[in-house]
């Protein structure tokens, strides 16, 4: 196990005052939201570290464009127009609580932010027992982490928990006093991770607070997420690559936003003077036929359905309106920008590589 020893201070050796440190950890950083993130902090002068697992193929897709060489990631340097920013990544794994004490202990963050997951809801059901494993003992490895490195009075810590928590709803729209109703392998290890960190919020006094964020998109969205399924596939048809694909319920509808504008709510909810736990969404709802039908229409086609059976069904709609007043936060791009964004960066990727 790795040695523990107290965070440095903010008082240089002849006692002059230094800046105050900006050290964030990211779990998740290969991913969607932790390759905005990660821009994000870097942008604000952070030090960022990310914690990145090893695997047989390259997983640094997201975020090799923020190396000068994609070869040193583990040094340090990063570099964007010029400017050279300090980033590190480190291999470990949210399964592996010796690895994320070794991680904390030598970082000594001021702030971590938890979005490593298994976070497929469908694949969740085939993967039960691992997305357990990571989404909600993971969550727990992590903050015992900050515990046993005597942490719990310096740092920050943000969990990325999900409108899933509200699986079947109770209520619409969907805010912090909703009762919790998961119902999926994934919303139920959540659930357990929303509520192990009130707990140490409460128990130990650390700052933890909980962002229940509403679906958000971008064209970093994993390819096996319906609204990425749609772009990457009206893309190629308009690039004459396909002919049709399939979709499951066209009338199923969501609360949609844009990552970039759910990742500065995330950095935002652990700059305020009291942790609390926060609804993050857009508060309008599309559904997927809409979806379909506006990435058409932005490549100059219109679709037709066959057939329009209505579905009345029940949704999931946000409702920020607190972290409007606590934090000032709304989102700011466009379901209209969204869908533009992502159909034209799958035009721009399909063209160069057809088999992407
Ligand atoms: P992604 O699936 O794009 O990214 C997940 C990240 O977690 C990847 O970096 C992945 O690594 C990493 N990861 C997976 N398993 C482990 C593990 N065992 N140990 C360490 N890291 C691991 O998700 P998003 O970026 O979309 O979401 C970020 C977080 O926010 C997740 O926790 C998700 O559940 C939650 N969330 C997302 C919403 C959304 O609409 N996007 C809505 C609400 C919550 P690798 O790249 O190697 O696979």
């Amino acid at each position: 196990m790795a040695q523990c020893t107290e965070p440095s201070t903010s008082i240089g050796a002849n006692g002059e005052l230094k800046k105050p440190r900006k050290v964030a950890v990211i779990t998740g950083i290969t991913g969607q939201d932790g390759s905005y993130l990660a821009e994000f902090l870097l942008e604000k002068g952070y030090e960022v570290h990310g914690i990145l697992r090893r695997s047989s193929s390259f997983n640094t897709g997201r975020i090799e464009h923020l190396y000068q060489n994609p070869q040193t990631h583990t040094e340090g340097i990063a570099s964007k127009e010029h400017h050279t920013y300090y980033m590190k990544l480190h291999y470990g794994d949210l399964t592996d609580s010796t690895c994320l004490v070794k991680i904390i202990n030598q970082v000594k963050p001021t702030e971590i932010y938890n979005l490593g997951a298994q976070s497929h809801v469908k694949i969740s059901f085939e993967l039960a027992e691992y997305t357990a494993n990571v989404d909600g003992v993971g969550t727990l490895r992590l903050l015992d982490a900050i515990k046993t490195c005597g942490l719990t009075n310096s740092v920050k810590f943000y969990q990325a928990s999900t409108s899933e928590l509200y699986g079947k709803v109770q209520e619409i729209p969907q805010k912090e006093t909703t009762p919790f109703y998961p119902r999926s392998p994934y919303g139920a290890a959540k659930l357990y991770a929303y509520w192990i960190v009130v707990n140490f919020r409460e128990a130990y006094n650390l700052f933890a607070v909980n962002g229940i964020l509403f679906n958000h998109e971008s064209p970093r969205r994993g390819a096996n997420f319906v609204t990425r399924k749609i772009s990457r596939s009206v893309a190629k048809i308009h690039l004459g690559q396909l002919e049709s694909f399939s979709l499951g319920n066209l009338d199923s509808k969501r609360d949609w936003g844009h990552a970039k504008d759910y990742v500065e709510a995330m950095w935002l909810m652990l700059q305020q003077e009291e942790p609390e736990d926060l609804v993050i969404a857009t508060g309008e709802v599309h559904s997927v036929r809409e979806f379909v039908e506006k990435s058409f229409k932005h490549v100059g086609k219109t679709i037709l359905f066959l057939f329009l059976p209505l579905f009345p069904q029940e949704y999931l709609q946000g409702d920020s309106t607190k972290a409007l007043t606590k934090l000032g936060w709304k989102a700011k791009i466009t379901f209209q920008e969204l869908v533009k964004e992502m159909v034209d960066a799958d035009i721009h990727l399909m063209k160069n590589n057809p088999n992407a």
